[in-house]
């Protein structure tokens, strides 16, 4: 049996580093269709299964600007793995805790492995994994891509999460933010996340925009207040400062 894993993350925050440590010599470079940045896969053992692993070029959110953020996001989109690690880096966590929730919107099966756990303890940093479970509501693994640590609970997790979907968190952004949500999700497309592709629209995505309905009125997105529009963002990093105070001490 094969389960395909995505490796997501923020650039620089060993993404490689993992995939070089789960895959070791088992991995061969294509390209990405279309465009000539490289895709790395590779796959390794694990009990029955055969773990084949994508490393997704590195994003900040899954909002598509850029040419590696429309990659992954497409990808994410289109072809979705089984299984979504979201790498994070144990030492400044916040940016990469947004693009998981992002994940967890978008409707993907979630681990987060909060990386560099080696470094962080060297700085007495103290990550209380069961807190951030609690609050992330996704499996959480810390591993280091030097020392090895995790490496196989990421493993065994990947496979339970697998076998088992995880359910994470909804965000709830307010009345007023949700009621917009729905509205605008009336004019969406049937579509792979209609709740995620109308906060996409509401945030001012150009690329969303296509799933939305040729009859859908003109006027909808003329009429979204700046407040409502930043509140999606300012809503994730509330929750995320939160998670951190009560789960990582520095
Ligand atoms: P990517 O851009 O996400 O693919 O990140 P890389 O795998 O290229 O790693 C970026 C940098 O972080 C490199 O210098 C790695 O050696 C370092 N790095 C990656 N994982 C770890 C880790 O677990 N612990 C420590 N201390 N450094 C790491
Ligand atoms: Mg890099
Ligand atoms: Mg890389």
């Amino acid at each position: 049996m094969v389960i395909t894993v995505g490796l997501l993350g923020n650039p620089n925050v060993g993404k490689t580093s993992l995939f070089n440590k789960l895959v070791g010599a088992r991995q061969y470079v294509a390209n990405w269709p279309g465009v000539t940045v490289t895709r790395i896969e590779g796959a390794t053992t694990y009990k029955d299964y055969t773990l084949h692993f994508v490393d997704l070029p590195g994003v900040y959110s899954l909002t598509a600007t850029s040419v590696d953020e429309k990659l992954t996001r497409d990808y994410l989109l289109f072809s979705p793995p089984n299984v979504t690690v979201v790498v994070i880096d144990s030492m400044s966590p916040e940016q990469g805790m947004f693009l998981l929730l992002e994940a967890c919107e978008l409707g993907l099966n979630v681990i987060a492995a909060f990386n560099a756990i080696d470094e962080a303890k060297k700085s007495g940093i103290k990550i209380d994994k069961s807190s951030l479970e609690k609050f992330l509501r996704v499996p959480v693994v810390l591993t280091s891509a030097h020392t090895g640590e995790g490496i196989e609970e990421l493993k065994e997790k990947i496979v339970e999460s697998f076998r088992k979907a995880t359910r994470p968190i909804v965000i709830d952004y307010g009345n007023e933010t949700e009621e917009k949500i729905k509205e605008v999700e009336q004019c969406v497309e049937e579509t792979f996340n209609k709740r995620f592709t109308a906060i996409k629209i509401i945030e001012g995505d150009k690329y969303a925009r296509r799933f939305l309905k040729k009859d859908c009125p003109n006027d909808i997105l003329d009429t979204i207040p700046q407040e409502i529009r930043t509140s999606i963002p300012s809503t994730k990093y509330e929750y995320i400062t939160n998670v951190v105070q009560l789960s990582i001490q520095r």
